[in-house]
């Protein structure tokens, strides 16, 4: 075993890890710490098909950091070939185009960008200074999920609001998932090369979701915002809607502008439509047995992430693939069918068979024979993305 990666991704009440081997092939043990900052809070440990949970004292982040190195400690050959750690970064602004190592400077620039991000970014900064705090030589990398779309042009980034806000607060669109696009593009690519020279839409659908053109292997545009609050509907987000409705909620609920946000990115998409979940499974579960507020939420789900795949296609010479990604991308063959037949104007179409009986966790073709489109499900992987540019980084 050599070069290993670990990956950390963390959140203000959750710590995600993952360590990744041979040049990120190998995962060799995952876990979360949860309720971080909380009472109650553990940390899960995925390692050899065996789960194991260890409480965590304090519930910091770097009492879940500390168990990882413990765990280590007594797993002496990957301790022994870790070589670098990758962090996932939410935003990374204007500062940050591509993955970097991390110094003060780096640190600084997250710190910059944190007010766009107020929840994750001194997450992942206290995530990194723990990191370097305990694994003292180990070289650090930062992947931000914005660095992908900083090829838009003005006309896509640009919000047309006066432009003294840009210049003077760099409000814009950002876009989120780049990540992900990003390992898209290129494993799409390792199929079809000439995907790297053409126009590829690709649908990010998870509990956050979003869409991405990519134009020769380029962010063209996305449907995420400043934040991940804009563009399509998701798990609790509204996603795109008419700004003016936030002081209608105010004045009709009685509460300020960031509970009517809340609402909106907390109690809203597939569950304030279903009144049920915002967990598609769980929808789809629903509407098998009849539930019509399960089956309206995931038709209008369907129908915005068609309408905002549509529009951000006009970024393209031509929509050569479609790739469907992410937990409900990859797995939810009924909400696949419904978004293509929203994009049959634009001769999209997809193979019902091949659709429904498409192998889990698998990349596949499910393009119709009439279609202009080549339609594909490839699974998304953020986490080797970012132990392959940890590992690019470190060595350069
Ligand atoms: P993610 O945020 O990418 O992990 O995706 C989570 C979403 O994927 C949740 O809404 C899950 O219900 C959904 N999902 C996972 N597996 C399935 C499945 N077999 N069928 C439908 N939706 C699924």
């Amino acid at each position: 075993m050599k070069d290993s990666i670990l990956v950390i991704n963390c959140g203000s009440s959750s710590l995600k890890f993952a360590i990744l081997a041979n040049a990120g092939q190998t995962t060799l043990v995952e876990g979360i710490a949860d309720r971080l900052g909380s009472a109650g809070s553990s940390i899960t440990f995925k390692y050899e098909g065996q789960k194991s949970e260890i409480p965590l004292t304090d519930g910091s982040h770097k009492n879940a950091v500390s168990q990882i190195k413990e765990w280590l400690k007594s797993h002496t050959e990957i301790e022994s070939s870790l070589v670098g750690i990758g962090h996932r970064v939410i935003h990374g602004g204007e500062t940050f185009s591509e993955s970097v190592l991390i110094d003060q400077n780096v640190i600084d620039g997250i710190e910059k960008c944190a007010k766009f991000a107020p929840l994750h970014n001194p997450a992942h900064l206290k995530g990194i200074e723990v990191a370097f705090e305990l694994f003292p030589g180990i070289p650090q990398v930062a992947v931000f999920d914005t660095a992908f779309h900083q090829t838009l042009e003005p006309e896509q980034y640009l919000y047309p609001i006066p432009m003294k806000l840009y210049r003077e607060h760099h409000f814009r669109k950002y876009g989120f998932h780049g990540t992900s696009y990003r390992y898209i593009s290129q494993q799409l690519a390792k199929t079809v090369p000439s995907s790297d020279e053409q126009g590829v839409l690709v649908a990010h659908l998870g509990n956050g979701a979003s869409v991405c053109a990519i134009n020769k292997g380029k962010s063209s545009d996305t449907s995420m915002g400043i934040t991940p609050l804009e563009g399509l509907m998701m798990g609790t987000r509204s996603g795109s809607l008419d700004p003016g409705l936030i002081s209608f909620i105010r004045q009709a609920e009685g509460i300020s502008a960031q509970e009517a946000l809340d609402i909106l990115n907390k109690e809203s998409g597939l569950l304030g439509i279903s009144e049920l979940s915002n967990d598609c499974r769980t929808l789809e579960e629903a509407m098998e047995k009849g539930d019509e507020k399960a089956l309206l939420a995931l038709n209008m789900f369907a129908a915005r992430a068609a309408k905002h795949l549509a529009s951000v296609a006009t970024t393209l010479e031509s929509i050569d693939h479609l790739v469907f990604t992410g937990g409900i991308g990859e797995n939810s063959s009924y909400l696949r069918q419904v978004i293509c037949q929203h994009l049959k104007a634009l001769n999209i179409n997809i193979d019902s068979t091949l659709n429904t009986e498409a192998p889990r966790g698998e990349s596949s073709n499910i393009t119709a024979v009439h279609s202009n489109t080549n339609v594909w499900i490839i699974p998304t992987n953020e986490e080797l993305m970012i132990a392959l540019d940890t590992i690019n980084l470190i060595q350069d």
